[in-house]
């Protein structure tokens, strides 16, 4: 409840709009302010509502959680433990990959470490070094502006094998919704449909594991109201190659958006879904098929950490 002053001007703290409790987030999207409670009860049903209308979680699950250290995976790690009683006989492990990126990984490998202990959650790490040859570092020299799209590349299948590693069935990451509605711009930027359709939050084709996104339809901002009052909260560096990304321009751009036209994410997201309808069979959904040189499920020839091995040699 707003407190009218006696010139009608709105003043004071804002109450939850499902309480009276003081207010400590608002919805813009929703106009709706909650308090910690509320803020708190929400996300956790929010989340358990994607999971369970996307059959993200099954009996007898085992679920490699992508712990980067930094606030999303942190969120996606804590709450999954916090709802995991709700599924029978699942089991979580962490999976946290050393691209070797000095003076940045050294604090988020500490931060998920920290967190895996306190949670008392099984927990692997794996380097680029031992799986490709090198670190980021190296295999960047010269090629900085490169950085993610590279980087993205070697983490993707590095999770793959940790996660097989594990014991894993499903491979959990903590995409939200910025993330993903970034995502789906950036796609249409650089005119990629059959990737923007691939980016789907779950694989049902059986050739590679399956990919769940339960942080998806939240947005970044609640997330690290959350972590706040979960007092899981942990300020962290930013990767040094973040200023070559054009996801940083996009994102920039979006949260302005965002800002002047409340739901402007969510609206992209409901698009990209009528996009996946209509792509389906079409020739922007390709088909997969399996890479040349590793077996990997690919759309070309090789696969792109293939492709992307013979630029190395
Ligand atoms: Fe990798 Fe780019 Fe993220 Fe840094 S910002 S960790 S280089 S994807
Ligand atoms: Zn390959």
């Amino acid at each position: 409840m707003m407190v009218l002053s006696n010139e009608g001007v709105k003043c004071g703290v804002p109450h939850c709009s499902l309480c009276n409790e003081p207010a400590v987030l608002f919805q813009r999207h929703l106009d709706r302010h909650l308090c910690k409670a509320h803020v708190i009860a929400d996300m956790e049903l929010r989340v358990t509502n994607t999971i369970k209308t996307r059959q993200m979680i099954a009996p007898g699950d085992c679920i490699a959680v992508a712990l980067s250290g930094g606030k999303d995976s942190t969120a996606l790690l804590f709450l999954l433990h916090r709802l995991l009683p709700q599924w029978e006989n699942v089991r979580l492990v962490a999976i946290t990959i050393d691209e070797g990126i000095s003076g940045y990984r050294e604090e988020t490998m500490h931060s998920a470490e920290q967190l895996t202990r306190r949670l008392g959650i099984e927990h692997h790490c794996i380097t680029f070094s031992a799986l490709f040859g090198n670190s980021l570092d190296t295999f960047l020299e010269g090629r900085e502006s490169q950085a993610c799209s590279i980087c993205g590349i070697l983490r993707k299948k590095a999770l793959v094998v940790s996660a097989q590693q594990a014991g894993a069935t499903k491979l959990a990451t903590g995409h939200n919704l910025d993330d993903e509605a970034q995502s789906v711009l950036m796609n249409v930027f650089r005119n990629d449909l059959p990737r923007l359709v691939r980016n789907s939050g779950v694989d049902s084709s059986g050739k590679f594991i399956t990919r769940i996104k339960p942080l998806s339809l939240i947005p970044e901002k609640e997330i690290a109201v959350y972590l706040i009052l979960n007092d899981v909260w942990n300020e962290l560096p930013e990767c040094p190659y973040t200023r070559y990304a054009m996801r940083r321009e996009v994102r920039s751009m979006l949260s302005d958006f965002e800002y002047k036209h409340p739901g402007t994410m969510f609206n992209l997201m409901k698009s990209k879904e009528k996009i996946e309808c209509c792509g389906k069979g079409s020739v922007i959904s390709e088909s997969l098929r399996s890479c040349r040189e590793c077996g990997d499920p690919c759309s070309g020839d090789l696969c792109q950490v293939c492709l992307l091995r013979q630029t190395f040699d």
